[in-house]
């Protein structure tokens, strides 16, 4: 969980979120694992050094708690963390963000079902849709395993799968779908405070309260639905973690997973009107960066179809955008799985 994007629309808009998760656990009136304890983003090469400074100023413009520590600092607060010039690339400089954090996704996701269901919201799992029927410029019927259906306005919020949804209805996405990994490990006595983030070694690594360390890495450089996890990437994982704390030598790892992952060409996502449609919305293009921007997509989009004008935090996200080729260019901050 983090805010400190670069651009001004990402900065906003995930901002915003953070704000919604931080009382989410009231809203819903459930329990939620936030732990805000701090997000690192390590620099290893002058250039990203730089890239860090851009976003650091950014931030503070927008308002983000963000600043860039030195070598002496960061030894200072992450005392585990080597910090000497014996890994191949040497940490030089980090971005801070004091409200960084993680959250129980498992508890968000059943605090919002909880809530949807005494709102009377009915939730259809193993449910596929499986065609989109379009007349004229609306779709008017949407075709399902358990029958078919119709509504006033459709919501294509299907992440990994968002372009097999879109192209039922004939709406073209520049998504690709790409698979990105993750692991924890067995129980350790609790050594590391914050949420560290390598943006060179493309690596993060966090503790969760029961003493699991969480790791996890880019996107794997292939297309594939498959949710297969494997070894070259734990490889990878494993290898990154130890240059940062080689302590770590021999600790074993516990499961490994892998999800599949909307991928835009500008790393930001895509939200709003279809445009060749008038009753198909998109929420869609979440990449490896999504989860965090659950509560703001969310009610931007209910905003969006209530009232038939884009909110104006999402109004940038516009699919739009790609025919105009107003991009956003938010790789920088969006990669290493965050
Ligand atoms: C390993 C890993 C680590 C991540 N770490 C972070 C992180 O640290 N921070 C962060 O912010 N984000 C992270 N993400 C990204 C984040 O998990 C996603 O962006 C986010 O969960 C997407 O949410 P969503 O609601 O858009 O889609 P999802 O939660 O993926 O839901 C999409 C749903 O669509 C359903 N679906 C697909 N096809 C059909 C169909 N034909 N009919 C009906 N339903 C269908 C699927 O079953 C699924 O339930 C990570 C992702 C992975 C894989």
């Amino acid at each position: 969980m983090r805010s400190n994007y670069r651009t001004y629309p990402g900065i906003a808009f995930y901002d915003a979120s953070l704000r919604l998760y931080e009382g989410l656990a009231e809203d819903l009136d459930w329990q939620l694992d936030f732990n805000q304890s701090g997000h690192f983003t390590l620099a290893h090469t002058d250039s990203s050094i730089t890239g860090l400074r851009i976003r650091a100023e950014n931030n503070r413009l927008m308002g983000v708690d963000s600043r860039m520590v030195d070598r002496d600092e960061l030894r200072r607060m992450v005392p585990t963390m080597d910090m000497s010039d014996r890994p191949r690339l040497p940490v030089l400089a980090a971005l801070y963000h004091p409200p960084g954090g993680t959250i129980g996704h498992d508890e968000v996701v059943q605090g919002y079902g909880r809530a949807c269901d005494a709102m009377g919201i009915e939730v259809h799992q193993f449910t596929a849709v499986t065609g989109l029927e379009v007349a004229g410029r609306k779709i008017v019927r949407v075709r399902t395993t358990q029958g078919d259906l119709s509504a006033g306005a459709i919501l294509n919020a299907t992440a990994g799968w968002a372009t097999t949804i879109s192209d039922m209805a004939g709406v073209p996405l520049p998504i690709v779908s790409q698979p990105l990994q993750a692991c924890v490990t067995e129980l350790i006595e609790p050594f590391l405070d914050y949420v560290i983030v390598s943006s060179n070694l493309h690596v993060y690594v966090s503790q969760t309260a029961k003493g699991e360390l969480v790791i996890g890495s880019e996107v794997d450089p292939y297309q594939t639905y498959c949710t297969r996890s494997t070894l070259p990437t734990l490889e990878q994982m494993a290898s990154y973690t130890l240059e940062l704390f080689p302590q770590l030598h021999g600790i074993k790892i516990l499961r490994q997973w892998a999800g599949v992952c909307d991928m835009t060409p500008d790393y930001a996502p895509i939200m709003g009107a279809a445009g060749e449609l008038d009753n198909f919305f998109m929420d869609v293009g979440w990449g490896t960066w999504g989860f965090k921007a659950g509560p703001i997509s969310g009610k931007c989009l209910a905003e969006t179809i209530a009232t038939g004008k884009a909110a104006a935090l999402m109004e940038p996200f516009a699919p739009a955008r790609f025919l105009s080729g107003k991009l956003l260019g938010e790789k920088a901050a969006a990669s290493v799985s965050q």
